[in-house]
């Protein structure tokens, strides 16, 4: 079991943004830049890698909640939605989740 699904399931504290039957988004413990959100499906899907056809509905529903939450976090004048998937681009959580960064200018290309 992930440390996100824990979360999920109340097993450990998160300091919780959003949350509805679907996803769930909370704070990264380890902040990037001066706003970092995680938004994560309840539904346990470990990496991009392992979205089927029958996530769709879900993965699309993320992406309409994503500018609801970066505009109750005040990030009108731009945010970065980020995925790491699969140990060479870093992630180092297997349960799918969206970072959503913002509240400063951000650099491109990314490391
Ligand atoms: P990634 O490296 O893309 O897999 O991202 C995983 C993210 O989860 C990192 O930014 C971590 O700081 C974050 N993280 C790990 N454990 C927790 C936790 N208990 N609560 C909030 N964020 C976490």
């Amino acid at each position: 079991m992930t440390i996100f699904k824990k979360i999920i399931d109340r097993d450990i504290p998160a300091k919780i943004v959003y949350e509805d039957e679907l996803c769930l988004a909370f704070h990264d413990v380890n902040p990037q830049a001066p706003v970092h959100v995680l938004i994560i499906p309840k539904k346990e899907i470990s990496a991009v890698d392992a979205i089927q056809a029958e996530d769709k509905e879900l993965i699309g529903h993320i992406f309409c909640v994503i500018p609801k939450i970066a505009k109750d976090l005040g990030l009108a004048e731009g945010y970065r939605v980020v995925t790491n998937n699969g140990l060479l681009a870093g992630q180092t959580v297997a349960h799918l989740h969206f970072h959503i960064l913002g509240g400063r200018p951000m650099m491109w290309p990314p490391g």
